[in-house]
C-alpha cells in the first residue's frame, strides 16, 4: 500500500466555474460542494497578454488549493474545448471577454408567433456558435399557437426542415401545454448549454417549466424591453435538469465578432463542400466571377432562404470590419508604439 500523503498537504480539487464576480468565483466541485475561490495574480497578466479580459469565465475547469479558511485558490485552468465571447466594452473595445467556457450545446429560441421565428436571427446565432466551434440547435417554442393554423405550420414545417437537414437539432416546445419539455429536459441533462434568442419567445417560461426551482421572471411580450434589464456583465450557469444552463447577460443579441469578410462562408455548413472551388481563394461570394457558391445556389444545392442571410450577414461583417481598421490605424497615428527616422 502507498504512504497517505503527509496531513500537512494543501488540499488540492477540482471543479467547476459556475459564477463570477470579477474576483471572486464559485466553484462547484467534483464531489459536489460550493467553494469560493480566487485566482492568482499570474493567471490574469497572463489573459492581458492575450487580449482578453478575464483570466476564467464561467464553464472552466479549475483546479482549487484549498486554503485554511476554507476557500479556494485556482492553480491550473484546463484547456477549453471552445468558448463563447463577446467584445469588451469602453477602451478595451477589441480585447475578448470571455462569456462562458466548454459550451456542450447552444440553443437559439424562437417562437412560432409573438414574436414569429427570425430566421435572420437564428443564422447569426448558428453562425457566431459554428465561429466558436459550438454546436448549435433550435427550439420552436409557443407550438400550442399553431393550432388551426395550416399556412402557419406549414411555414414552420419548410424552416425545421432546413435546419434539421443542416444537421442542426430542432425541437418543438410548448411552455404552455408542455409539448416537447421533455425532450429539451434531456437535451439538457448532464451539459453545459447556452439558451439565447429574442426577448419574448419563451426562454424564462421553458426553463421554469423544466426546472421550477429557478423561478425566472416571466413577463409579458408588450412590456418586454431590452434597455436597463442587466446591469451586469457577469455570467451564472444556472442548475437545471441535471445540468447547467448558461444565463449570459452580455450578449442579448450575439454579436458576430472580429470576423474577416472572406471567412463568413466558411461558418454557413452547407457552404463548405464548395469553397475550395471559387476562382479566386478569397471570394466573398456576392459578387464575383466564377464564383462556386453562387453557382450552387442556382443548381439548387444551397437554398436561397441560407444565401440571402448570408449576403444579410456579410454586409453587416463588412461593415464592422472596416471599423476596426480604421480604429486601428487611429490608435497608430495617436499613440505609436515604434517609430524610425526615414531611409535617406
Ligand atoms: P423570454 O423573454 O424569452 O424569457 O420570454 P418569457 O418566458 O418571459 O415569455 C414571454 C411571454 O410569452 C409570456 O407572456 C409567456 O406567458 C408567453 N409564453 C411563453 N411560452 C409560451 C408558450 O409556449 N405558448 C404560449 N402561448 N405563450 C408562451
Ligand atoms: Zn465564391
Amino acid at each position: 500500500m502507498p504512504d497517505a500523503p503527509p496531513d500537512d498537504s494543501p488540499r488540492e480539487i477540482t471543479g467547476l466555474v459556475t459564477r463570477s464576480t470579477g474576483s471572486w468565483y464559485d466553484v462547484r466541485t467534483d464531489s459536489g460542494e460550493d467553494v469560493r475561490a480566487r485566482i492568482r495574480g499570474k493567471f490574469r497578466l497572463e489573459a492581458e497578454t492575450i487580449d482578453e479580459t478575464n483570466p476564467l469565465a464561467v464553464g472552466d475547469r479549475v483546479t482549487l488549493q484549498m486554503q485554511e479558511d476554507e476557500t479556494g485558490l485556482v492553480t491550473a485552468i484546463a484547456p477549453r474545448e471552445n468558448q463563447l465571447s463577446r467584445r469588451a466594452a469602453g477602451h478595451r473595445a477589441r480585447s475578448e471577454h470571455v462569456i462562458v467556457a466548454n459550451v456542450d450545446r447552444a440553443w437559439c429560441v424562437q417562437s412560432t408567433f409573438q414574436p414569429k421565428l427570425n430566421p435572420g436571427f437564428v443564422d447569426r446565432m448558428l453562425i457566431a456558435a459554428e465561429a466558436s466551434h459550438i454546436p448549435a440547435g433550435l427550439i420552436l417554442n409557443k407550438s400550442d399557437l399553431l393550432e388551426g393554423k395550416p399556412r402557419a405550420q406549414d411555414a414552420l414545417a419548410f424552416w425545421s426542415e432546413l435546419y434539421e437537414g443542416l444537421g442542426y437539432p430542432v425541437l418543438f416546445t410548448s411552455a404552455e401545454t408542455g409539448e416537447g419539455v421533455e425532450a429539451f429536459r434531456q437535451r439538457l441533462a448532464g451539459a453545459v448549454s447556452v439558451v439565447s434568442g429574442p426577448s419574448g419567445v419563451g426562454k424564462s417560461s421553458l426553463l421554469n417549466a423544466i426546472e421550477p426551482d429557478l423561478g425566472l421572471r416571466v413577463s409579458e411580450v408588450s412590456e418586454k424591453t431590452n434597455k436597463g434589464r442587466h446591469t451586469t456583465t457577469f455570467a451564472t450557469l444556472l442548475e437545471a435538469a441535471g445540468g447547467w444552463v448558461a444565463d449570459t447577460p452580455g450578449i442579448r443579441e450575439f454579436g458576430i465578432w472580429g470576423m474577416a469578410p472572406e471567412e463568413l462562408g466558411g461558418y454557413f455548413v452547407e457552404f463548405r463542400p464548395f469553397l475550395g472551388e471559387c476562382r479566386y481563394p478569397n471570394c466573398t461570394h456576392d459578387h464575383e466571377p466564377g464564383c462556386a457558391i453562387q453557382d450552387a445556389v442556382d443548381e439548387e444545392s444551397i437554398t436561397p432562404e441560407r444565401y440571402g442571410s448570408y449576403l444579410n450577414i456579410l454586409e453587416s461583417v463588412r461593415k464592422e470590419y472596416r471599423a476596426d481598421e480604421e480604429a486601428d490605424w487611429r490608435r497608430r497615428d495617436v499613440r505609436p508604439d515604434v517609430w524610425e527616422e526615414p531611409e535617406e
